[in-house]
């Protein structure tokens, strides 16, 4: 395998419903945890995004936003993930949303900001 394609290449992908996360380990031995509430904000189905002209305009910061302040966090659980191809995931949400397609490439970007921008307030 490639080593770009090993990138955006899930082995496993797990929900910590307690902890308010899903975690996902990729081909290359990269782990990525992301909170449930960053993900459900960042869901890029057209109604959630508004619209179709910003269907690829994300707002990571809320993957930084702790779970436990937000009321949107505090419920949220996924009911299952399906995957769509080799290239995505869709995730049934408990507030019964499952519209939108989550791509591999955007779960690592996602990944690798939140890595990058977690602990910028503590330095
Ligand atoms: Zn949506």
């Amino acid at each position: 395998m490639i080593e770009s394609l090993k990138s955006v290449t899930p082995i496993s992908i797990e929900v910590l419903t307690k902890k308010g996360e899903m975690s996902i380990r990729w081909a290359d031995e990269v782990t990525h945890v992301y909170s449930l509430f960053g993900l459900r904000k960042n869901c890029p189905c057209v109604m959630c995004r508004g619209g179709h002209e910003l269907m690829d305009q994300f707002e990571p910061g809320f993957f930084l936003v702790d779970p436990s302040l937000t009321t949107g966090g505090k419920d949220l659980r996924i009911e299952k993930i399906l995957p769509i191809g080799h290239h995505a995931i869709r995730i049934y949400w408990s507030d019964g949303h499952n519209e939108g397609m989550l791509r591999y490439e955007n779960l690592r970007y996602w990944g690798e900001w939140i890595e990058r921008n977690k602990n910028s307030d503590q330095e």
